[in-house]
Parts: structure tokens; C-alpha cells; sequence
């Protein structure tokens, strides 16, 4: 089942940034025509998350999932020389902070957030 705040996210992603899914969709070589139809369903009514077959659950799970679940966050200051994040909080963006962070375009969890916003402050 997916909540609330996921299904905002993925409206949003449907509304606005499609591409995220047909990329994802491109990289796993599966057809992102299929996906953005699984996402429609996805939206269509809550309950349809149970009902999806496992074709439909194969889309998800490759095309959609990543974009609304356990998102990484971009870090402080992007990644490190060595490939680890810069993030101070748990590496991921929490799903209430999601969909600010896909329409603000800024894909740090709020942890991150919060530390530079207070950095500037102090530092102006
Ligand atoms: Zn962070």
C-alpha cells in the first residue's frame, strides 16, 4: 500500500516530471510506456496496489519504487571524492519531506536542509 504522502509524490512525477520514470524504465531496458501505465493505475485508486499482477509489479518495482521510496539524499555537499554521501541525516529523504524536495528540485533530506539553511544564517 502506498501512502499518502508517496501517492502525492508520484502524482507530482506524473504531473510534472514524467521522465524520471521513463528514465528508470530505459536504464532496467523495460517498456516505459508500461510504467507510466502501472503509475495511472497505481493512482487510480489506492486499493489497486494489492491488485497489481506481477507483470505490473515488475514496473513498479523497477521504475516507480526508486523514485518514491527510500530516495537518497543529494547530501551537503553532493557526494564525497570517495562515492559516500555528505549527508548528516540518515541518508534518506523522509517521505513527508518528498515531494518539497522533487517541486523545489532539491533532493536533500530535511536533515540537510535545516543544517545549511542555519549555516547561511549564521554566515550571511
Ligand atoms: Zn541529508
Amino acid at each position: 500500500m502506498l501512502s499518502t504522502d508517496q501517492i502525492s509524490v508520484l502524482q507530482n512525477i506524473l504531473d510534472n516530471e514524467e521522465e524520471l520514470i521513463i528514465a528508470l524504465a530505459e536504464e532496467n531496458n523495460i517498456k516505459s510506456d508500461a510504467s507510466i501505465g502501472v503509475a495511472h493505475f497505481l493512482l487510480a485508486d489506492v486499493n489497486n496496489f494489492s491488485k497489481m499482477s506481477t507483470h505490473q509489479n515488475f514496473h513498479y518495482e523497477n521504475s516507480i519504487k526508486p523514485l518514491i521510496y527510500k530516495v537518497l539524499c543529494d547530501g551537503m555537499l553532493g557526494e564525497h571524492e570517495d562515492g559516500s554521501s555528505s549527508c548528516i541525516g540518515d541518508g534518506f529523504i523522509d517521505e513527508e519531506s518528498l515531494l518539497g524536495a522533487y517541486i523545489e528540485q532539491d533532493m536533500r533530506c530535511q536533515h540537510c536542509v535545516q543544517t545549511t539553511d542555519t549555516w547561511h544564517t549564521n554566515n550571511p
